[in-house]
């Protein structure tokens, strides 16, 4: 098979190869090539840093109206759904998710800007309570230069989540995909050229994270990061961040508990575990990997839940039947499959799952089938550790006291389910769970409006909502003197 032609890297308001090694991206039901790039050098990280500072402070994006940044934030949504279905195909090439779930991402991408430039036009400033002879308002300024860094789990969606806000505004981005998945990065870059997004403004350094995402975090005109990742990466990045005195928003891992209490309505309890573990084949830092379910009904409960996993539609992420498409990389199964045998190796059983299916196109990519094991406590390695795959932990528990203490006793701290018709019990335990969301009788729903972010080790800040473009702007007082006499000190 002939190799894909090279793609042009999009650095400081040109379109061309970056400047380092070629490398390949495959499609993870195939392992075919998608893409063939040339990955950004340092001196590549240079120019795109040094061409966005210039091109902001010559544009005057910084300092256009809200009005005026939020109409090319409008294009580009609508951009974004002119092209959908092909950025949709191109998402399920790029990472293997199923064609349905890609649809979704590119939807909330779209959302993400139309939201953004809303926010943006009606962001309001604050003239704060006066305590004497003058006039005190709060108000935001630009920051300049800012960086996004993504992983390869939900491209599209990531990047604009980040991008829409950083615009909004008022900055410069610098964003660099995750190396496996660089394509949607790019093609957000074209769109937002093609909407009128001042040249330079915007660029994409696709290459690895050790080399290029280091050179952004700590090169000096960078005023911030936003980063989504694992969370070594997000310490790595914090450290440097204190030495330059940055702010950084860290969205990081997690190992997030959902609990079934005894009086759930198990109908809607099955579907949400399953969808909660099983929907992107488990690679989703909200993932409920571990699921405390109250003793009484674990039998009843589990075998159903184990009837569903063995059901579920694992294969061609084209069909739009599928569930569960491939995982990302032959490494990162490899990965999964120490955790699952280092699992049974601790005493673990397994009750579904497990092993590669086999045969057909099982054979050419990288899938691995939904796993549950039981017989492990909560301070097991796969209690503990963050998988990043379809592997689901069935905890028992006695009583809320115990449930509590189970769930909390995690260094993550990201997300949670509760699934129980007790509203009174559901409110106790959604405000005891420590985890920056908590779903009750639902699970993994987003909505742009709401913030989303992590406690402890699954991360610093929060993304999305109003407050979300805030996060890139510095804040400044003023103080308006309306003495009509000099100040009495001098006199
Ligand atoms: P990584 O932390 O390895 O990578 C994330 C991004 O950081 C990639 O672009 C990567 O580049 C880059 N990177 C790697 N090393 C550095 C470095 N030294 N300096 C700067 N950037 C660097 O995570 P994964 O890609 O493995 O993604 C999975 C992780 O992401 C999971 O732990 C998951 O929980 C978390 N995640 C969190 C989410 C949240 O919102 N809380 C959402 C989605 C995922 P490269 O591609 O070259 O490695």
């Amino acid at each position: 098979m002939s190799s894909p032609a090279l793609l042009d890297l999009c650095i400081a308001g040109h379109w061309r190869p970056g400047s380092g090694e070629v490398y390949e991206t495959c499609y993870p039901a195939t392992g075919e090539a998608v893409a063939a790039l040339r990955a950004a050098t340092p001196a590549d990280v240079d120019e795109a840093i040094e061409g966005a500072h210039r091109a902001w402070r010559a544009s005057g994006w910084g300092s256009a109206k809200p009005h005026e940044r939020a109409a090319v934030l409008h294009r580009v949504a609508g951009l974004i759904r002119r092209d959908a279905e092909r950025l949709a195909q191109l998402q399920r090439q790029d990472n293997g998710k199923p064609i349905a779930e890609t649809r979704a991402l590119v939807a909330s991408a779209a959302g993400t800007f139309q939201y953004m430039a809303a926010a943006c036009e009606t962001l309001e400033e604050a003239i704060t309570p006066s305590r004497g002879p003058y006039l005190t308002m709060s108000v935001h300024e630009p920051m300049g230069v800012v960086a996004a860094i993504t992983p390869w789990n939900s491209p599209i969606a990531s990047e604009a989540q980040k991008l829409a806000p950083a615009l909004a505004a008022g900055n410069a981005v610098v964003l660099k995909p995750a190396e496996v998945t660089p394509l949607l990065a790019l093609e957000l870059a074209r769109l937002c050229d093609e909407a009128g997004l001042p040249k330079g403004l915007l660029s994409v350094l696709p290459g690895k994270g050790s080399v290029i995402g280091d050179a952004i975090t700590r090169h000096p005109l960078v005023r911030r990061v936003a980063f989504t990742g694992g969370t070594a990466t997000g310490r790595h990045i914090a450290r440097i961040a204190a030495d330059k005195m940055m702010p950084v928003s860290l969205e990081l891992g997690g190992k997030s508990p959902t609990m079934v209490l005894e009086d759930a309505d198990l109908d809607h309890a099955v579907a949400g575990v399953l969808y909660g573990i099983f929907s992107s084949s488990g690679e989703s830092c909200i993932a409920g990997s571990r699921l405390f379910v109250a003793r009484r009904i674990q039998r009843e409960f589990v075998a159903r839940l184990v009837e569903g996993a063995r059901r579920l539609r694992l294969g061609d992420p084209a069909d739009e039947r599928t569930q569960m498409g491939p995982l990302i990389t032959a490494a990162h199964r490899a990965s999964i499959e120490r955790h699952v045998q280092a699992a049974l190796d601790d005493g673990g059983r397994l009750l579904c799952g497990g092993r590669r299916p086999a045969g057909g196109l099982y054979e050419r990519g990288w899938f691995y089938e939904p796993t549950i094991v039981e017989g492990l406590d909560n301070r097991s390695r796969l209690a503990q550790e963050e998988v990043f795959g379809p592997v689901l932990l069935v905890l028992p528990f006695d009583d809320d006291e115990d449930l509590i203490a189970q769930a909390n006793d995690s260094v993550y701290a990201l997300a949670a389910g509760i699934w129980t018709r007790d509203f009174q019990r559901a409110w106790k335990l959604a405000r005891a769970v420590q985890a920056g969301t908590v779903w009750i009788n639902t699970y993994k729903l987003f909505s742009i409006s709401t913030p989303f972010g992590g406690w402890r080790d699954s991360g610093l800040g929060r993304e999305k909502g109003r407050e979300g473009i805030l996060q890139y702007m510095e804040q400044k007082s003023l103080y308006w003197g309306l003495n009509e006499q000099p100040l009495p000190w001098a006199r």
